[in-house]
């Protein structure tokens, strides 16, 4: 198998592209996909300080590694969730990887804030421990962001969870996060950091073959808690339509960004002006209390 750029033995075949590239040309496909990504959706330019969320999965690494070859100004933020042994093998990966690179990392620990890992304080609120997490992660990448002064905050959500979170929310006709899913969501002003997700046009498969090629040591397990059923099933949907029909995810996700620009806005979303600071924490919320505070509140004592 010889890369279709350039004849040298080629390290992986993308069926989607109907193209084999060799290790330096795939690289060069992967900077460009993140790049286009970027400035075709205007995320942020070389001029600003991004905040990049790093679970020391593949995919987050593979984004800071990426950003930095692409010499945009990052610092890394690490949520250590405090799910055991799970979680310090998670941070020590982040931390090498911040080391090798010498670059800036933020870590922020639940145990240490809060005396509570995530699982405990989902326990207590008797929330599912992926909901209770989501809230709590969102939080914190706002929180953090904003009290140091990013003005944007970078995802490494790929290709394949976009799809399998537009096909849930088509599938179930969820209008209002279907307005909303989107690879920017504005900062409104100044009142969030904007929030980006660059490998968007990267299916998973490639971001593993990115990892695997540049040598980056990632977590390699999945969360203990694991992601909802039903998205996992989703996903194992959209491989099987992808095997079937390659490009159906790109055709899919990217159709639907194309068409969503001319969507009426859905008058059910709520406007920024519902906004007003938390009275508990200070970040902006629609309600009496933010998302977060309303969970820390019920975790006891
Ligand atoms: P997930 O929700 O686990 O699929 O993660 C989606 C994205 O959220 C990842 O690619 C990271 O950018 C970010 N993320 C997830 N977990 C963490 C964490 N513990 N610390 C920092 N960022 C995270
Ligand atoms: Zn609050």
């Amino acid at each position: 198998m010889k890369c279709r750029q350039c004849q040298k033995s080629a390290v992986i075949k993308m069926e989607r592209h109907n193209t084999s590239l060799c290790g330096g040309c795939f690289n060069l496909y992967v900077h460009d996909q993140v790049d286009r990504a970027i400035t075709e959706n205007k995320m942020f330019d070389h001029g600003e300080q991004i905040l990049v969320a790093i679970s020391g999965g593949k995919d987050s690494l593979a984004l800071w590694d990426v950003l930095i070859k692409l010499n945009y100004r990052t610092v890394g933020l690490h949520l250590n969730l405090g799910i055991g042994d799970y979680s310090e093998r998670s941070q020590k990966k982040v931390e090498a990887f911040a080391a090798s690179r010498g670059v800036e990392l933020i870590v922020h620990a639940y145990q240490e804030a809060y005396g509570l890992g995530v699982i405990e304080i989902a326990e207590e609120t008797a929330r599912p421990a992926c909901s209770a997490c989501g809230t709590m992660k969102r939080y914190h990448f706002n929180r953090i962001a904003m009290e140091r002064g990013f003005p944007v905050v970078a995802t490494g959500h790929n290709l394949d969870d976009e799809a399998s979170r537009l096909l849930g929310n088509v599938l179930q006709w969820q209008e209002e996060y279907l307005e909303k899913q989107s690879p920017v969501l504005s900062d409104e002003g100044g009142t969030w950091a904007r929030k980006v997700k660059p490998l968007f046009r990267l299916a998973e498969r490639e971001i593993a073959a990115y990892s695997i090629l540049n040598r980056i040591d990632y977590i390699v397990d999945e969360c203990p808690m694991s992601k909802g059923a039903k998205m996992l099933l989703y996903k194992d949907v959209l491989n099987r339509l992808e095997e079937a029909s390659p490009g159906t995810k790109h055709k899919f996700y990217l159709g639907f960004l194309k068409r969503q620009r001319s969507m009426p806005t859905a008058p059910t979303v709520s406007k920024p002006a519902d906004l007003h600071p938390c009275p508990s924490c200070g970040q902006p919320t629609q309600g009496a209390v933010c998302s977060f505070c309303r969970l820390m509140q019920r975790v006891a004592p």
